[in-house]
């Protein structure tokens, strides 16, 4: 079985701070978009993201 690649996105360019730690956000596994107010809204780095998921619950799937 094989496993749909995650498209990575990088925005080096972009600029994005991590909401949470503050680091520079490099990649994303989406592409950010840029809303009215001038922002890309609450954009967090890897890391964040990771220690974010849901820890049980059951909302994995295996
Ligand atoms: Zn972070």
């Amino acid at each position: 079985m094989q496993q749909p690649a995650r498209q990575i996105h990088d925005v080096t360019s972009f600029g994005i701070t991590c909401a949470s730690c503050g680091n520079a956000v490099t990649e994303l596994p989406f592409q950010p978009t840029k809303r009215d107010d001038g922002t890309y809204g609450r954009i967090f780095c890897r890391d964040c993201n990771r220690n974010r998921q849901p820890s049980g619950g059951g909302g994995f799937r295996r």
